[in-house]
């Protein structure tokens, strides 16, 4: 990804929730999907419209996400023209008797870019109660298998939580011996059927982060994290420590020197959901319409609509995000702050650092920044 790209005129990740229908249960779904589509889901000739306002932004990463997209009978033809127009779509399908190898074939001949699909476990134990579903856990590895056997580049999604934090390790040894492009964590934002119950501690949140940081050097793909936006703040603090750097000037650009390469994007700033009735969204995790795609243009609202220029701009962050060194880079979770608060621009309730300017005189400077000066 470009680091120049220019956050306030385009997003980066485009992410269309095709449909709310899917055939699992998941504890923590966030779209608290049913079986059944919603009657007033975009048609395919809206879809088709869609598509050809996000090839007009033209993000370098295009997700059809559910519910389960292959509850669409048409979601290969919109993978085609997603193709067409000159986009490189990307599938979470959910791992369900849908999820064929002759699906995933069709997939592959469509040209999809990549396939996403969700382990929460290392064993079936685990996996399947979270999904709801006895057999998911089985299904989900066929997809891995099948999806290698037909070079569709495969990545995992996990959904942290205290359902599962102690068997990241076990998750590890079993997802190294598949070819997979990535790892990606989601850190649960208690929307839809996602329970207060399950979120991680802030001080488990760091723990996590060490563990998966260990991961991304040890694992011969790439981990990273969704709806941690203070993993940044994590590896920044890592990389300078094991550099043996003075303290960082973080409050502007530092990170850029610092570990070149990260990117700022926070939700509704380079990252952008449509939901399956046409609403924009900051995040599927953070419900609440920017403007709806069957009256508008995708970029005027992602450019214009003032709740999304609102949290692109972090003066509005409060709380420890308002006032951390690290609000550029990370910001905090506005879907987690919204969701445990009802305040999108409050401080993200999973994070456990002190801003400098939050910290007591007598306390040593920095937990982490400065200790390396
Ligand atoms: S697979 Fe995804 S859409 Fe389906 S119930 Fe689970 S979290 Fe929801
Ligand atoms: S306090 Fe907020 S901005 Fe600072 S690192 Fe934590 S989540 Fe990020």
């Amino acid at each position: 990804m470009n680091a120049n790209f220019d956050l306030n005129e385009s997003p980066m990740i485009v992410i269309w929730e095709t449909t709310q229908a899917c055939d699992l249960a998941c504890c923590h779904c966030r779209a608290s999907a049913q079986a059944k589509r919603h009657p007033l889901e975009l048609t395919t000739l809206e879809a088709e419209k869609l598509i050809r306002d996000v090839a007009d932004v033209r993000p370098p990463i295009f997700i059809l996400t559910g519910g389960d997209p292959l509850k669409r009978p048409d979601i290969f033809y919109l993978v085609r023209r997603a193709v067409a127009h000159g986009l490189h779509p990307a599938m979470t399908p959910s791992a369900t008797p849908l999820l064929t190898r002759e699906a995933i074939a069709d997939l592959k001949r469509a040209r999809l870019s990549r396939m996403a699909v969700s382990l929460d476990g290392s064993v079936p134990e685990i996996h399947d109660a979270f999904r709801g579903v006895p057999g998911s856990y089985a299904r989900t590895l066929d997809a891995i298998h099948w999806a290698n056997e037909f070079g569709l580049p495969i990545q995992v999604n996990t959904s942290i939580s205290r359902r599962n934090m102690h068997d990241l390790e076990n998750m590890a040894n079993l997802l190294k011996n598949f070819k997979l492009v990535l790892w990606s964590s989601f850190f649960l934002v208690p929307t839809g059927r996602a329970q207060m119950d399950d979120l991680l501690s802030a001080d488990e949140v760091e723990e996590a982060f060490g563990t998966l940081y260990r991961f991304s050097k040890e694992l011969p793909f790439k981990v990273k994290t969704t709806e941690a936006q203070h993993y940044r703040r994590y590896i920044i603090q890592q990389r300078i420590k094991s550099r043996g750097q003075g303290a960082v000037e973080i409050n502007g650009h530092g990170w850029e020197k610092a570990v070149p390469g990260l990117l700022p994007i926070n939700d509704g700033k380079g990252f952008i959901f449509i939901s399956h009735t046409g609403n924009v969204c900051p995040s599927g995790f953070l419900p609440v319409s920017a403007g709806n795609v069957r009256v508008k243009g995708l970029g005027e609202i992602y450019r214009d609509s003032p709740l999304l220029v609102s949290l692109r701009d972090t003066a509005n962050l409060q709380g420890k995000c308002g006032e951390c060194e690290y609000r550029e880079i990370c910001g905090g979770s506005r879907a987690r702050a919204f969701a445990v608060t009802g305040n999108m621009f409050a401080q993200d309730p999973c994070c456990n650092y002190i801003p400098a300017s939050m910290r007591k005189s007598e306390e040593p400077e920095a937990s982490v920044l400065a200790a390396q000066a």
